[in-house]
């Protein structure tokens, strides 16, 4: 109990620092990545903040260096996913009945933590286990939780702010904004250890506790960041962290009464099990789970005759390849016209060709490894297709023998309906489509209706009439849509993020959007003078 308004603090972005030569940050993060480099991390499950270690163990490795073992982590069985279900809902009462600055104070203080002793622990993991350079781990990790946490804070107490805008005299009519009726589940993919962590969160901040399955190959930045938060204050029980391949946690969690929700971020075709789940299982929750997942893409660019070629090639390079291509929002289909093809394709492949790639340890690479083996050989059965049917311009080549090395390709197409143009291949394949100048009208249906997708996409021109009346034609073509700029790198309070379509149910993560879902409004009318006789005027 509060005896104040609080106000949270007016959120900014945290900023992104560079790693250039002879910075504080570079020598931190380069003496963090020797240490985490030369231990073997245990990494338990943790339930009502305990650490469990079940003895049943994966090992997580390297992707630049598959043979290098970062870590050791313990799986739960059904016991353990048991007590971590029992531990979120017994947390619960307490949990909840704290006031949202309490709450927010937790994740206030982690964004502080995260921001300076624990950034270079937090990044190193990141790189080492995710395989991203300094920048990307520096973005995602450090920078976008930061935000997530500090813009989440100030989201919900605009969304507590809101309340009926008419009480009449001798009533006062009130909106709470209530925790769910039961815990929620967050699920999270391997490729942003921000959204992972988000997940799980940003339902606890509303006041639910949570049931998290991280993904086993981003395990070890998803440990260090559990252990955070510790730190920073979160009682036990209301984040439990169960460690497991899909539907050994997924199956006993989805099949308890007390599912309230799911948090979701990962494939369509994972998404979509778990909601036909969730509907087979209907009659037995105590509440309609809320369901909210972000999910797959095929994001693409578009360019209009007018674009300007030099910048267009910059957004390919950047929105294609950077983190191996492994961004739901990483650009993948290229829409040219014929005029500026040769010079964007020449841009694209000296751009390509001047990429370092290798063990992102080394600072100076660009390009890293894909994140196992799984991703490697669909995505080298990529470009056994694009070799087969495709021209290809630069890349082409996959090496397994020490890391998961997939080269940054680019191919060119002559069918706009190709198999690279449609399908997310989450790899750094990126397959362009050449048009002819005079058929923009076409092209843009073409871009509406290849793919069941509508995540990013990406238009370039410098006509402000072609740009109005394209933005309108794709309207529904992705959630997120850049004009002159790469479809990558989204930030929390500038560009909510998510898609519709077959990439999600577009609630707009880092938004009051999305915390609205994890609240269930009551509505309160209190009348200070009620009527003492039944009888209305109207009768006489
Ligand atoms: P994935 O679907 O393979 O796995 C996601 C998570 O679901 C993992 O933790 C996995 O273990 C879990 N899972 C799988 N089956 C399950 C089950 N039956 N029950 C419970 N959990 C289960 O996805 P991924 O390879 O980790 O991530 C890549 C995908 O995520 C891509 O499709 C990408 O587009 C998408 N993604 C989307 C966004 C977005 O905002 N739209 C952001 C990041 C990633």
């Amino acid at each position: 109990m509060a005896f104040g308004t609080f106000r949270i603090p007016t959120p900014v972005n945290e900023p992104v620092l560079s790693y250039a030569p002879g910075s504080d940050e570079r020598g931190a993060i380069v003496a963090e990545l020797d240490r985490q480099a030369r231990e073997v991390v245990e990494i338990p499950c943790l339930i009502n903040g305990e650490q469990v270690f079940t003895g049943k163990v994966v090992e997580v490795t390297a992707p630049c260096e598959h043979r290098h073992v970062l870590a050791r982590l313990h799986l739960a069985g059904p016991k353990e996913v048991q007590r971590a279900i029992e531990a979120a809902e017994a947390a619960r009462p307490a949990w909840s009945s704290l006031d949202l600055a309490a709450r927010s104070a937790v994740f206030l203080k982690a964004a502080t933590l995260l921001s300076g002793p624990w950034r270079a622990r937090v990044n190193a993991a990141t790189m080492l286990g995710q395989s991203k350079t300094v920048h990307q781990a520096e973005i995602d990790a450090a920078a976008e939780l930061c935000d997530f946490w500090r813009f989440n804070s100030h989201f919900a107490e605009q969304i507590y702010a809101e309340q009926p805008p008419v009480s009449p005299a001798g009533v006062w009519n009130r909106l709470e904004h209530r925790p769910l009726d039961g815990f929620v589940f967050a699920v999270s993919p391997f490729n942003f250890t921000s959204i992972a962590l988000n997940l799980c969160t940003a339902p606890a901040l509303m006041g639910n506790t949570t049931v998290w399955k991280p993904a086993t190959t981003s395990a070890l930045s998803c440990w260090v960041l559990a252990q955070l938060l510790q730190d920073a204050g979160l009682p036990p029980g209301v984040l439990n962290m169960v460690n497991g391949h899909g539907a050994d946690v997924g199956e006993p969690v989805l099949a308890h009464p007390a599912l309230a929700g799911l948090h979701f971020t990962g494939s369509t075709g994972t998404f979509q099990a778990l909601w036909r789940t969730i509907g087979e299982n209907l009659k037995h929750y105590r509440t309609y789970p809320r369901i909210v997942g972000e999910t797959g893409g095929k994001d693409f660019i578009l360019a209009h005759p007018t674009a300007d070629p030099e910048a267009l090639a910059v957004a390919i390079l950047r929105g294609g390849y950077e983190f191996q291509g492994q961004k739901c929002s990483a650009a993948s289909r290229i829409y040219l016209p014929q005029s500026l093809w040769p010079e964007v394709r020449d841009r694209v492949v000296a751009g390509i060709a001047a990429f370092k790639q290798g063990d992102v340890r080394d600072l100076s690479n660009f390009v890293g490894a894909v994140i196992d083996e799984r991703a490697f050989n669909k995505h080298s059965a990529y470009l056994e297709l694009a070799r087969s049917s495709a021209e290809v311009l630069a890349g082409g080549e996959a090496d397994g023998s020490v890391g998961w090395f997939v080269e940054p390709t680019f191919a060119r197409v002559d069918d706009p309906k190709h198999r690279l143009m449609e399908e997310e291949i989450f790899g750094p394949i990126v397959t362009a489509w050449v048009y002819p100048d005079a058929s923009w009208d076409q092209v843009l249906s073409t871009v509406d209706s290849t793919s069941p997708y509508a995540l990013t996409g990406a238009l370039w021109a410098r006509d402000r009439a072609v740009i109005e009346h394209a933005a309108a034609r794709l309207r529904y073509a992705a959630g997120n849509f850049y004009i002159n700029d790469k479809p990558t790198g989204a930030v929390v309070g500038q560009q909510p993020f998510g898609g519709s379509r077959a990439s999600g149910t577009n609630d707009k993560a880092g938004s009051a959007q999305n915390l609205l879902r994890w609240v269930s409004a009551r509505t309160l009318k209190e009348t200070f003078d009620p009527p003492k006789d039944w009888r209305y005027p109207f009768l006489g």
